[in-house]
């Protein structure tokens, strides 16, 4: 074996980076393994919202787990920016819902009333305020839901920037490093077979995103994680033609402070495919085009396809499992950009035997799934 650490950590995307990170702050002797570069799958791939598009309607304790990790991203950004050659363009700017019919309006006012409920800014605008604020939305609106304090970051750089903050602190971090089989001793892992050989540890974290699944064989429990696909275009329009994140029945634009302008995105069961499609290009243009028309001229100068990690009951899967030595940190859905930080605190916790803050139940990694 190649030297023994204090804890492996199986997956370079946003969530096994951010437990490095978090983890090397601490003193403690990390390797992270990935198989490709670092943050190349679905944290690349992500929109960057860091609040659930549909908040109102989660299950209670996910519900609870974004909130309890919203305000951990101000912090663990400056954190990072300090030390940071990436410009991560972490800004509140708000998002605007916008709806066209009595449906939209119902959920609108629902969500307004889970908001202030827990504490939340959500503020009513009439169609005419809703256009004062962001002139290029659709005239057919009839009215929409302001969202003040809602994030967003370029995700496409965070992972990237996490895994150099986590190098600084002395992880070891090894991209093009496949790992391929669990080590295992008297029911307890002890490491991983990888690309430069056996890596042992104390400790080792599955964090490989939606290719976790592919383990429960080996590990003797299931790892009910499967890919979820999610396409996204991306458009060029001048800075400001666009201000807010508009969402509008589950289809949203991001715009960046360059003018760029996401049009997310399509969720499809797709297996391990990321190829994108003329539909999903066909019907995301659409979809742009209907929430805001001038839209309609915009060249398009991207498109990509990622893969969530998905889970039966939304929920990730976090914590220790029945294999002694073995933590999983996956299954963060469409939510794991926002939920890196959090994810990186409990597991901190884990790793020392403190008890975390949340309560864990919920996302026992072997809980009883809906088929
Ligand atoms: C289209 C789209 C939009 C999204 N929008 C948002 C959003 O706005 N906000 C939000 O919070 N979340 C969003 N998400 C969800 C978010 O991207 C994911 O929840 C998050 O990126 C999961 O992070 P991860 O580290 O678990 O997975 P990944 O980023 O996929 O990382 C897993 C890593 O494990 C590696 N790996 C796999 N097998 C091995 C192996 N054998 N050896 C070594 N390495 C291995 C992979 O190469 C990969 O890099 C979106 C996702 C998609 C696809």
């Amino acid at each position: 074996m190649t030297g023994t650490r204090d804890v492996l950590i199986l997956g370079g995307g946003i969530i096994g980076c951010a437990i490095a990170h978090r983890l090397a702050k601490e003193g403690v002797s990390v390797t992270l393994v990935e198989r490709g570069e670092i943050g190349r799958e679905a944290s690349w791939a992500a929109g960057g919202i860091l609040t659930p598009v549909h908040l109102a309607e989660y299950p209670t304790p996910l519900a609870s787990l974004c909130l309890a990790g919203m305000p951990l991203y101000e912090p663990f950004v400056k954190e990072l920016g300090e030390s940071s050659k990436e410009d991560l363009q972490f800004r509140t700017c708000g998002m605007l819902i916008t709806c066209r019919d009595e449906g939209g309006e119902k959920e609108a006012r629902h969500l307004e009333a889970w908001k202030h409920e827990h504490h939340l800014p959500a503020e009513r605008l009439t169609r005419e305020e809703a256009l004062r604020l962001e002139p290029g939305l659709s005239p057919e609106i009839r009215s929409a839901l302001l969202l003040p304090d809602i994030a967003q970051i370029r995700n496409n750089r965070l992972t990237r920037a996490v895994a150099d903050a986590a190098r600084r602190r002395g992880a070891r971090i090894l991209p093009r490093t496949r790992f391929t089989a669990f080590i295992t001793s008297r029911d307890r892992v002890t490491g991983a077979r990888t690309a430069v050989g056996d890596l042992a540890a104390g400790t080792v974290i599955l964090a490989t995103g939606a290719w976790s699944g592919e383990w429960s064989k080996e590990l003797g429990f299931p790892v009910p994680v499967r890919p979820v696909k999610g396409q996204i275009l991306l458009a060029q329009a001048s800075p400001g033609f666009c201000r807010h994140i508009v969402l509008e029945s589950g289809s949203y634009l991001v715009p960046r402070v360059d003018g760029r302008l996401l049009i997310g995105s399509t969720v499809e069961e797709a297996g391990f495919d990321t190829t994108v499609t003329l539909d999903a290009v066909h019907h995301l243009s659409g979809r742009a085009a209907s929430m805001m028309p001038a839209a309609r001229a915009l060249p398009l100068i991207g498109s990509w396809a990622g893969l969530r990690p998905a889970t039966p009951d939304r929920l990730p899967l976090l914590g220790r499992t029945p294999v002694e030595g073995l933590l999983l940190a996956t299954g963060h859905f469409r939510n794991g950009i926002l939920l890196a930080p959090i994810t990186a605190e409990i597991v901190t916790d884990l790793v020392h035997g403190r008890t975390p803050a949340v309560d864990l139940r919920p996302f026992d990694p072997v809980r009883k799934m809906p088929e």
